[in-house]
């Protein structure tokens, strides 16, 4: 008899058990993960009946508005995954410092960092929002980690992914051996394995970036959209599409399910600012899943998950997907950053007349 659908659960024993020497403790992680996910899609799933729209009052460390949900799902991640023995401390993009596991609890191995409510500002328009996940391997005989012990590159985590809360909830993770994704069944409460093995195709005609901020642009990523807009009639010799739907997670996903490049680059805004996404908790568990399905994941100018973190909020250019735009963005990195570059698009006669005639 063939078996029936496999579950999240049944799919990470069967994981553990080709690692001889696996404990149990990472299932048990996980299941932590998976439950606080669907608490937190029952909560925006109820949308304005569950009370919890708007504004909570306060910023965050960096500086946002918090939406209630924001607050609460940070809550929802905390009490799921402190009580198990599994995690030693967690790190949040809402809160300013590591969150030490409570003495009154076994501190495990494991170091999770978290985006509780990623795109949270979607919410009131109903457009899909996520959770965003990092688990990291606590230093060997460390006890109370600290802030440093966070601060390690995206390449040394075990196991990365996201909750999609859109039409369906979806599941999708990397311990990395591949990338896949799971749906949940409302009915029995399960996420089930239907998404086996996600691959990125490596060419895409789709694009996604916030073109309001062009004008701050640097070089390198005006002359790549302008290649993409002159379509058919420019170098590109085909024509390519736009999406933007300003939630991180809703992105990816798409990208995942089928193709497409997306760009948060660091741009010319700020002196000295390294880009908007958050590196550990948003663009090192994103990078990880994207390149476990064979695409690319990079700061513009190499990969995102070498980079190692220099503060526990610290952000970072980010553009990944199909794997050959990535590399061509890279390359325009390389080659046009060094000097002005001339784009007619955004020069005097252009569509995107930037400030100062850049
Ligand atoms: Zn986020």
């Amino acid at each position: 008899m063939p078996r029936p659908e496999t579950t999240l659960t049944e799919f990470i024993i069967g994981e553990q058990r080709r690692f001889p020497g696996a404990t149990g403790g990472f299932t048990a992680l996980v299941n932590d993960i998976r439950l606080a996910c669907k608490r937190i899609a029952t909560l925006v799933g109820k949308g304005a009946l569950a009370g919890l729209q708007g504004r909570a009052g306060a910023r965050n460390v960096q500086g946002e508005e918090q939406e209630k949900l924001d607050v609460v799902a940070n809550d929802i991640f905390l009490r799921t995954n402190e009580w198990g023995g599994t995690v030693a401390a967690m790190v949040s993009e809402e809160m300013d410092a590591p969150y030490l596991v409570p003495a009154h609890y076994p501190r495990g191995r494991y170091l999770l960092a978290f985006d509780p409510l990623d795109g949270s500002s979607n919410i009131d328009v109903n457009v899909s929002v996520g959770s965003i996940f990092s688990v990291l391997r606590a230093p060997e005989g460390v006890a109370e980690p600290s802030l440093q012990d966070f601060l390690q590159p995206g390449a040394r985590q075990v196991c990365a992914g996201y909750a999609i809360y859109g039409p369906t909830t979806m599941l999708v993770l990397t311990f990395g051996n591949g990338t896949h994704g799971f749906t949940l069944d409302r009915e029995i409460g399960e996420f089930i394995y239907t998404h086996p093995n996600l691959r990125v195709p490596q060419d895409t005609s789709e694009f996604a970036i916030n073109t309001s901020n062009a004008r701050f642009w640097e070089p390198a990523v005006k002359r790549y959209v302008e290649e993409c807009m002159a379509g058919r009639s420019g170098v590109r010799d085909k024509d390519f599409n736009m999406r933007w739907i300003a939630s991180l997670v809703a992105e990816a996903h798409r990208i995942l399910m089928r193709g497409g490049v997306f760009l948060y680059p660091r741009d010319e805004r700020e002196q000295g600012r390294q880009g908007r996404l958050r590196l550990l908790y948003e663009a090192n568990p994103i990078g990880m899943v994207i390149e476990q399905a064979g695409g690319r994941a990079s700061t513009g100018y190499g990969p995102v998950l070498d980079v190692v973190p220099e503060g526990l909020h610290q952000r970072s250019g980010f553009v990944f997907g199909a794997r050959h735009e990535v590399e061509r963005i890279e390359q325009y990195h390389r080659d046009y950053n060094q000097k002005p570059y001339d784009a007619p698009l955004f020069g005097a006669r252009g569509l995107f007349r930037a400030a100062g005639g850049g």
